[in-house]
């Protein structure tokens, strides 16, 4: 079983999407620009997207989690691709990832920065693609160093997306979920024995905020916290940690709040093996 939560950034729509079963589970961190070519817009391609991975996967338990995704992307576009301009390099998409526990092993996919922590005997393996910081170079840094909610800050919020959007899904740039099944094939994948397995946890990036932007803990002891806390804990955590810093003072970041999401994998040993 999977326990989830999900908070918008206060003041915002919630483009974040979180979707579970009992060994199974979806978390789509939706990006682009609000209505670029999409009447729909993000929040509306999120869900739609968390969705349709959710039921190419449940209905092929067995199919790699690239064709599952692939799928998924494939049937969102299907459903506006009459409606709505899904060449527009501002349509919208989503980074993605996925945990499925099987008998033998559980799988990790992330397409784009979602990260996909799995905790094994041996310690935490993060599956992430940050292709998307690489691309942008010292741009999130500078946009960093500005204080939130002053037209410098905006202007340079909107030149970094602007980038992003020009760099997005190309050979040279960086991939995310968008309107072509092919991007599913750029993400990052990995499995392990079931054996090995302690917890495990999906992330969108505004709940891993404290150890990467942040740097406040490393990936043991935000898991212990977890843990501790339960996933609309860690998230109030993570709000309170922003909030005793709300111009980015003491931990530089692109924004002051972010769309978090979260699913734990619950550890139920004899549920979980259910289907061997
Ligand atoms: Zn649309």
């Amino acid at each position: 079983m999977f326990s989830l939560a999900t908070d918008a950034a206060p003041g915002r729509p919630n483009e974040d999407f979180v979707i579970a079963s009992a060994d199974l589970a979806v978390v789509v961190d939706g990006a682009g620009i609000p209505f670029g070519g999409c009447h729909h817009g993000v929040a509306w391609y999120a869900r739609q997207l968390g969705v349709r991975t959710m039921a190419a996967l449940v209905a092929s338990p067995d199919v790699p989690l690239v064709d599952g995704l692939a799928a998924g992307i494939a049937a969102v576009a299907a459903l506006h691709v009459d409606t709505c301009d899904l060449t527009n390099p501002g349509t919208p998409c989503a980074a993605v990832g996925v945990l499925r526990v099987g008998p033998d092993r559980v799988d990790a996919l992330a397409l784009s920065d979602v990260s996909v922590v799995v905790d094994l005997d041996t310690g935490p393996e993060v599956t992430c693609d940050l292709s998307i910081e690489e691309i942008s170079g010292t741009e999130p840094a500078a946009v960093a160093g500005m204080r939130f909610g002053t037209p410098e800050h905006a202007n340079a919020l909107a030149a970094l997306v602007a980038r992003q959007t020009a760099t997005r899904n190309r050979p040279d740039g960086w991939w995310v979920a968008a309107a072509d099944p092919a991007a599913a094939q750029y993400a990052r994948t990995a499995s392990y024995p079931i054996d090995a397995l302690v917890r495990a946890t999906v992330f969108s990036d505004g709940a891993t905020r404290p150890v990467d932007q942040m740097e406040i803990y490393r990936w043991p002891e935000f898991l212990d916290l977890l843990e501790k806390l339960g996933p609309a804990g860690l998230i109030a955590h993570v709000r309170s940690l922003e909030a005793a810093d709300p111009h980015g003072d003491s931990y530089p970041r692109t924004k002051r709040h972010d769309d978090a999401s979260l699913a734990q994998l619950m550890l139920d040993k004899p549920l979980i093996n259910r289907r061997s």
